[in-house]
């Protein structure tokens, strides 16, 4: 059953206030970023890499050829013995500085962000730029204290690092991996995702305006073929891979046996719990954060919402009230809340699992809005009705789609929320202190927020339990999977 309901009427209008691309330094086409310059491809190709909103190409983008990945990888171990005898107190210098030319290129990175991935530009500015510079900020503090950070334990690098990154976070991702990387000595092959190369290849020039030494950091774009030869290649000391839990599957198979050390983030279906003493208007705040930022394309977005049963309707009704008030539209306009999705085959999944949502018998509302011509667009979307078996309570939508569900007593929003096969985080919302320990121990997730939800921070650690992943990547935690311990 399927419902489409009129858009709450919104009382006041907003001019546009579209952020200005004009400062942005884009080359109309981009080499491999190989031992410190930018290189013509040798057995890879060339890519427009298109914005989501406009469906025109950005700029011109080199993919990786299997060559080009064991030459990328060769200059990476070259300048790894180098990188590795310096002092802690010498790479962070480095750190430190490339943190300082993302923030003195913040507002250029932030559109560019904007226009490849589809992201609101008042995220891209305020999360995704900030936070990626607190992430080198952080780790360029940890490079003289390893030690520290590993319980008093010498440790060593492990040597050369493949990072595959995915398209949702690409900047932040690749902030994610690279600081903890090089701050305890690794040099790194970074592979941006096929959909936003951009912005790593901004922080590649960052690299160079840095003058990081030659092979610390290269930057291959490329789509799964890419990423596949990178993983497989000779020479590679370490793979940390964000993405699917598919094809985190797949790389860990054919890792098995060869002794490469291994860290996954993969996928979620988070539950985002919301009890009957909870501040109402504010969960319903978190639960809009949780799920409508970034469109959904969130690993952690609160996709699974367990309302307790006495507070149901009120809760959805608010919620329908100011889903009906976000704004839905270009991405470079300071006041959209909700972007472009990122591909037209992420478009398509989305509208794949919401079309089983209906046909498996959950009440759909999406709110009714605008929407531009060009582009590729999903208006914010609510299923209530929803039963534990349904593809969408089971299947990560990576959407901006919420499934409803309800519980009456802690004990099965508890079973509920750990009835995932995935285990990446999770939200309570109490106003009693006692009980959000209590659930949040029972809660089978790397990460839980307390009256809040989707907040990020680099001393934080984060990762998953069951099908989300191994490993943690923040704070002095994301240290250990960089280092052999002696
Ligand atoms: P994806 O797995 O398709 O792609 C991720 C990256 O892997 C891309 O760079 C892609 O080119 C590369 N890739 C694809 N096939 C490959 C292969 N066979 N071998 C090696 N590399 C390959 O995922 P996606 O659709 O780009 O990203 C969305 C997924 O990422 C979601 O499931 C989301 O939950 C997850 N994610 C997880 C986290 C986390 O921290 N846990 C963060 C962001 C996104």
């Amino acid at each position: 059953m399927s419902t489409q309901e009129t858009r709450t009427r919104i009382v006041w209008d907003y001019a546009p206030a579209p952020e200005s691309p004009d400062h942005v330094r884009l080359r109309d086409s981009y080499g491999l970023f190989v031992n410190g310059e930018f290189a013509d491809p040798k057995d890879g190709t060339r890519v427009p890499s298109i914005s989501p909103s406009t469906e025109e190409p950005v700029a011109e983008v080199a993919f990786a050829g299997p060559e080009d990945v064991r030459g990328a990888i060769a200059a990476a171990r070259a300048a790894q013995p180098g990188w590795a005898a310096l002092s802690g107190l010498e790479r962070g210098k480095y750190l430190f500085r490339v943190a300082r030319l993302i923030q003195e290129r913040a507002r250029e990175m932030a559109v560019v962000e904007s226009m490849d991935g589809g992201k609101p530009i008042r995220e891209s500015r305020d999360v995704d730029v900030p936070l990626a510079a607190a992430h080198f900020f952080h780790y360029a503090g940890w490079a003289d204290k390893l030690s520290y950070g590993l319980a008093g334990r010498e440790a060593a690098p492990l040597g050369v690092a493949a990072q595959i990154v995915p398209w949702n976070f690409p900047l932040l991702m690749a902030a994610w991996k690279l600081a903890p990387a090089l701050a305890c000595g690794n040099t790194a092959v970074l592979k941006p995702a096929e959909t936003t190369p951009l912005s790593a290849l901004l922080l590649a020039e960052i690299c160079q305006e840095a003058e990081l030494p030659p092979g610390v950091v290269q930057v291959l774009p490329g789509d799964g073929a890419t990423g596949a030869a990178l993983v497989r290649a000779d020479g590679i000391d370490k793979v940390a891979f964000t993405g699917s839990t598919a094809v985190g599957k797949d790389i860990q198979a054919a890792l098995a046996g060869t002794g490469t050390s291994l860290t996954l983030e993969l996928g979620g279906k988070s539950a985002n719990v919301v009890f009957e003493d909870a501040a109402l208007d504010q969960a319903v705040e978190g639960i809009v954060n949780g799920i409508f930022f970034n469109q959904g394309h969130v690993c952690c977005a609160g996709s699974r919402l367990l309302i307790q049963e006495s507070v149901a309707d009120v809760v959805i009704g608010k919620l329908w009230e100011r889903m009906g008030r976000l704004r839905v539209g270009d991405p470079l306009d300071k006041n959209t809340d909700v972007g472009a999705i990122n591909s037209a085959e992420q478009l398509e999944r989305i509208e794949a699992l919401v079309a089983a949502g209906e046909e498996e018998g959950a009440l759909r509302r999406t709110v009714a809005c605008e929407l531009p011509e060009r582009g590729w667009w999903f208006a914010p979307t609510i299923f209530t009705e929803v039963a534990p078996a349904h593809r969408i309570a089971v299947e990560e939508i990576f959407g901006p789609v919420v499934s409803v569900m309800t519980f009456r007593t802690q004990a099965e929003a508890i079973e509920k929320a750990n009835n995932s096969t995935y285990g990446l985080a999770a939200g309570i919302w109490t106003d009693k202190g006692s009980k959000a320990f209590e659930v949040a121990s029972a809660l089978e997730a790397g990460v839980v927020w307390q009256n809040t939800y989707n907040k990020f921070d680099p001393t934080a650690a984060f990762g998953g339990y069951k099908e989300s992943g191994f490993g943690r990547e923040g704070g002095p935690a994301g240290l250990r999977h960089y280092v052999r311990l002696s």
